[in-house]
């Protein structure tokens, strides 16, 4: 059976099953170590050179590898090298954001290709808003021109408690029995994972390096809410019961501040995107200066957008209600990293903050599309 159908076929066995964790183990390796010779795959899967040779032309004609020259040499018959072939098949990740929509396909080279950002969308917990959804990634589809079996899987990323293994959100789009994941999967006849954005986002900014030889990380996600992304150990943590990162909704201040979530004083009520667009209201209202009031009709549809374009433009308004959040918080740029930075000094202990590097993102709004094609890519190499 070919490698693509047999990679969403749930109940392999025997020979099928073997030759599937085969395949994927020298995918993996390719992965890992770059383009290879059948000597060097032969030695880390412990198998025989004959073995290796027919499982690697399966994987030729099936347009998964490629061969890629002969290796440099100084004397002897020199080895083929063997490589993941661009080009072939494609993962395709979607971020869903308050009001827009990024997308983008991955090559198994993890090369990004045709990958719109900000397609204008609002995310409700309705069904039309679910409807949505399910058209823009069905147009982007069609208009990237490939035919769907291309496509191995669509992974999409959420904002809410997530269960990434039955495709449930409990927050938004749970209208009948059927998961999100399943819902989508049925639209757009392309096996579907849904994960938090959140860590979708972690893991792809430390696929791309953002702290070199680290292995432990927490990303924080400040958008209008705040996320947590956790790995350890170079993998993602999602708790026992898979909501791990719920981190916003930890009772911290003693305010009398509804959160999202319906309780009092969470964390996200005073250090949140949602917190920043509160304090900037406010402070338009009472009619302190900036240059959000020459560009904005109405206050109170004031964006997140907006009020981080105004700081990159110097409104000292702006620059304000940023970095009072980022004193209690923080995130993506130095209005908000160095009162962060000075608030981890002043409160934690030095033998801790010590070792702790704090980054910024590397990737910026690219890391949710990465994150969700990087998430699903990985599943076609666990054995
Ligand atoms: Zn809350």
């Amino acid at each position: 059976m070919d490698f693509l159908k047999s990679i969403n076929e749930a109940n392999l066995s025997g020979v099928l099953f073997k030759n599937l964790n085969l395949k994927k183990n020298i995918i993996h390796f390719l992965d890992q170590h770059g383009q290879s010779t059948i000597s060097e795959i032969g030695k880390e899967l412990k198998l025989s050179t004959p073995k290796i040779i027919s499982t690697i032309n399966e994987l030729i004609e099936e347009k998964i590898l490629n061969e890629n020259g002969k290796i440099e040499s100084t004397g002897g018959r020199r080895a083929n090298l063997f490589g993941l072939a661009s080009g072939s098949v494609f993962f395709m990740g979607v971020e869903v954001s308050k009001y827009h929509i990024s997308i983008g396909l991955m090559d198994l080279n993890k090369n990004m290709l045709h990958a719109p950002k900000n397609i204008p969308f609002k995310l409700k917990n309705s069904e039309e808003s679910l409807e949505n959804l399910i058209s823009i990634i069905n147009e982007y589809i069609g208009s990237s021109g490939l035919i769907k079996s291309k496509i191995l899987k669509i992974g999409i990323n959420l904002t809410g408690r997530i269960n990434q293994i039955t495709g449930h959100n409990y927050n938004y789009f749970q209208f009948t029995h059927l998961s999100v994941s399943e819902i989508i999967e049925k639209a757009t006849g392309i096996k579907t994972h849904i994960d938090n954005d959140s860590r979708a986002m972690a893991f792809a900014e430390y696929c791309s390096g953002v702290v070199e030889q680290e292995k432990n990380i927490l990303f924080i996600n400040l958008d209008y809410g705040i996320g947590l992304g956790i790995i350890i150990n170079g993998e993602i943590y999602y708790g026992k019961s898979g909501f791990s990162g719920e981190f916003g909704h930890n009772p911290i201040y003693d305010n009398e501040m509804i959160c999202q979530c319906g309780k009092k004083g969470c964390l996200e009520t005073e250090a949140s995107g949602f917190a920043v667009v509160r304090s900037v209201q406010k402070k338009l209202k009472a009619g302190i200066g900036s240059i959000l009031q020459r560009d904005i009709k109405k206050i109170d549809e004031i964006t997140l957008e907006e009020i981080v374009n105004a700081c990159n433009q110097d409104d000292t308004l702006a620059i304000e209600c940023v970095a009072a959040v980022g004193e209690k918080l923080g995130t993506t740029n130095e209005y908000i990293r160095l009162p962060i930075k000075s608030s981890l000094n002043k409160f934690s202990s030095s033998l801790v903050n010590n070792d702790t590097q704090l980054k910024t993102s590397k990737l910026g709004l690219s890391a949710g599309v990465m994150g969700a094609c990087l998430l699903v890519r990985r599943t076609i190499f666990s054995v």
